[in-house]
């Protein structure tokens, strides 16, 4: 049974079908890449000629200072906000611009917007240029049907979410954008179903291993010391103790998919010896023994673990091979970290966009948590707001893939779903 204010958001949505699709064909056609991250500023500008108009009030940020904003590759945010008609809550959603690079094995034109049965193709089409045209529709069609509403509703796209987000929603969040005070409900359109709350996602620590040895001629190893055995050894010592050890580590998260729902580790990288030898030159390599090797791994932790004791587990198996290995030693650094986080399924953004699921969809949501991370961190561990969760459409497993793309229909009905939380968020008179 739909409500009267649910039929006038359905409508108004309904009528927005072609803005939609042409909104999102605009996004896609603006390359913005990251690596390098470029045409951000082309993002902002499109979308504050739009939003503008619409009664919105835009700020173009730009992200200076950060260590990946520079004059040829500037990091441009991006945010809207509409007032309502009498002081109340504001609630916000919040994308990013960045897409990631194109590979290789497509069969449509990656910056093309191409709609074919029903789907509209392209990189960023799914994470999450969709996203951010759906939230956007929903926004204007709610401030359109509802103008005398209490509160706020607010827009952002924004730089670096797949390279770390510190020039983007980390940026914002250190300026105050996503004060309590300001902002009391955050949603992050990344595709994660359109029937899925996405309540946050488990930590991650990225850390460098090198074990040391000595250099020789390679006729003569037993001059010097191979690197590379002593990272077998440790290799070895992983697979017989650390493996086993994370895959007993099981969590009460939601993780999906079902297989990360335990502690994971990822050996993303190994090096050592001479550098690896350019497809043009033809000569052989030199002998030698190499005297460093180097592995980065990354390392995904759960709620229930504590990082310090995720660090000691790495650091207590390395020492257990120095203690039975003679001439054994190693360095280890940190790269990156990130606290998990999780938002009570309780919490006030998650209920409502729950029942609005609920009554759009008439199917019970889904709870999931993502095993990688995105910007829910800044949110909560700079911005300080724990009302936070991912809620938009498209297919996950679709993001980063050659011949990615987007459900029109999908992107409709998230978008009520969007205006019918904004409307339940927002009171309106009767
Ligand atoms: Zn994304």
């Amino acid at each position: 049974m739909s409500t009267p204010v649910q039929n006038a958001l359905r409508d108004a949505i309904a009528a927005r079908r072609d803005d939609l699709v042409k909104l999102t064909q605009d996004l896609i056609r603006i390359p913005s890449l990251n690596p390098p991250g470029e045409k951000y500023l082309d993002v902002c500008e499109y979308l504050a000629a739009r939003m503008e108009p619409k009664g919105f009030k835009v700020e173009l940020i730009r992200a200076r200072g950060e260590a990946a904003d520079s004059d040829k590759y500037p990091r441009w945010n991006f945010i809207a906000r509409h007032e309502g008609t009498r002081p109340g809550e504001c609630v916000h959603f919040n994308s990013h611009h960045d897409v990631v690079e194109v590979g290789h094995g497509w069969t449509t034109d990656p910056f093309g917007g191409e709609v074919k049965d029903g789907r509209i193709y392209g990189r960023g089409s799914c994470d999450m240029k969709g996203g951010l045209a759906t939230s956007i529709i929903a926004a204007e069609a709610f401030v359109d049907t509802f103008p005398d509403y209490a509160g706020a509703v607010e827009v952002s796209s924004v730089a670096d979410e797949e390279s770390g987000g510190h020039a983007g929603a980390a940026f914002l969040a250190n300026k105050g954008y996503f004060n309590p005070d300001r902002v009391q409900h955050v949603i992050i359109p990344e595709p994660l179903n359109k029937d899925r709350i996405c309540l946050g996602h488990r930590g991650v620590w990225w850390a460098e291993i090198e074990t040391k040895g000595r250099i020789a001629h390679g006729s003569m190893p037993f001059l010097g010391d191979c690197a590379v055995r002593h990272m077998g050894a440790v290799l070895d010592e992983m697979e017989a103790t650390l493996f086993p050890l994370l895959a007993s580590k099981r969590t009460e998260m939601p993780v999906v998919p079902e297989g990360a729902r335990q502690s994971t580790l990822n050996i993303n990288s190994m090096h050592s010896g001479e550098p690896a030898v350019d497809p043009d030159h033809h000569g052989l390599p030199t002998p030698l023994v190499p005297d460093r090797c180097k592995i980065t791994i990354d390392r995904r932790f759960l709620i229930e673990e504590d990082l310090a004791e995720v660090k000691r587990e790495v650091t207590a198996m390395l020492d257990s091979v120095a203690a039975r290995r003679p001439g054994f030693d190693y360095e280890i650094r940190d790269l990156f970290q990130v606290i998990p986080t999780m938002t009570e399924r309780n919490a006030p953004v998650v209920r409502t966009v729950a029942s609005a699921i609920e009554e759009v969809l008439q199917t019970q949501p889904q709870y999931v948590v993502s095993p990688g991370t995105y910007d829910h961190k800044h949110v909560t561990q700079i911005g300080g707001l724990d009302n936070c969760i991912a809620y938009g459409p498209g297919i996950l497993d679709l993001a980063h893939q050659p011949d990615e793309w987007i459900g029109i229909d999908d992107m409709m009905d998230s978008a009520e779903v969007m205006a019918l939380t904004l409307a339940k968020l927002l009171p309106q008179p009767n």
